[in-house]
């Protein structure tokens, strides 16, 4: 094999909680992560000659070794000592700096298509080990589905599929740093926490009213009040008959979730017209 086309789905947050600050900086978590049909592809091709480039469709993100995909295909190549060189393609779909973890998608999907494409004989968890020295959602982006996440986001629990249902992802025009959101975030203070469990038992008994009524986000303490466009989107989901909206991540972007599809194309539409971001996106749970 000398070429491979390997699709990475973006995430949402069903559930976020963060339980502390630890000693190494890292803030422990807990959140229920769901992948969603919305992807980037990535294409990576053999060469003669040594080196890793990497060309995208997108503007601004950065091709050299800041990219998570460069990272990802160095750590491999050197991990399992491997001497070869790749042209790599990034054909970018999942909004950037939006909370659903484009990058660490992307460094996912190197690492499971450069074990296919070398040949390497490995599994996922070693894979996952490797993926955490890049970023604490690379391990549930090699997973996918359903999952709780735990410690810094390298425990994970696959849990049974989501209950199916019509995602209304909405990204504003601005850009979020999760590194500010995170380092602006006090935990001591936080007035309410997410009901996991609840949220959990809902999923399991596929009860999607249930779920959408416990979903909630501990990190829109810190964005919201920096981007209130964040609620007005939140308000107008749920104005057009969302059960839910909620923010991704550390933001900015809302997912709602609407039980009927026409409901969803129809909430589509009313986003476009108010020009509030160009992209938005209408799709549903992704279960690998
Ligand atoms: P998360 O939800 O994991 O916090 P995010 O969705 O908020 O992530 P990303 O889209 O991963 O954020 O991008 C954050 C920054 O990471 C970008 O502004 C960019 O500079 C850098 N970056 C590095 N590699 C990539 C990549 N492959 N795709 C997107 N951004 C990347």
């Amino acid at each position: 094999m000398d070429k491979i086309t390997i699709k990475a789905p973006a995430k949402i947050n069903l559930g976020l909680d963060v339980l502390r600050k630890r000693e190494d900086g890292y803030h422990e978590v807990h959140m229920i992560m769901q992948t969603v049909a919305l992807f980037d592809e990535l294409t990576f091709e053999k060469t003669e000659k040594q080196g890793i480039t990497l060309a995208t469709n997108h503007e601004t993100i950065e091709t050299d070794e800041r990219n998570l995909i460069v990272k990802a295909a160095k750590l491999f190549l050197e991990y399992f000592s491997i001497e070869q060189g790749l042209n790599i393609y990034l054909k970018k779909q999942i909004p950037v700096a939006a909370g659903m973890a484009g990058g660490s998608t992307d460094a996912a999907a190197t690492l499971l298509a450069m074990a296919q494409l070398l040949e390497v004989q490995t599994d996922k968890e070693t894979l996952c080990k490797l993926g955490v020295k890049i970023g604490a959602d690379v391990p549930y982006c090699i997973l996918q589905g359903t999952a709780l996440s735990q410690g810094i986001g390298e425990i994970l629990t696959p849990l049974k599929p989501a209950p199916d249902c019509f995602v209304l992802l909405i990204k504003p025009p601005i850009e979020v740093s999760t590194k500010f959101v995170y380092e602006n975030l006090k935990v001591q203070e936080l007035k309410s926490h997410p009901d996991m469990e609840g949220i959990q038992r809902a999923i399991e008994t596929g009860d999607l009213n249930g779920m959408c009524k416990r979903l909630e986000n501990v990190l829109e303490s810190v964005t919201i009040p920096a981007h209130p466009i964040i609620k007005e989107i939140k308000e107008l989901a749920l104005q057009q008959g969302a059960i839910s909206a909620l923010m991704s991540g550390s933001g900015p972007t809302v997912f709602a979730i609407f039980e009927e599809e026409m409901q969803a194309k129809v909430a589509k539409k009313v986003f476009e017209e108010a020009k509030i971001s160009n992209e938005i996106y209408l799709t549903h749970f992704f279960q690998p």
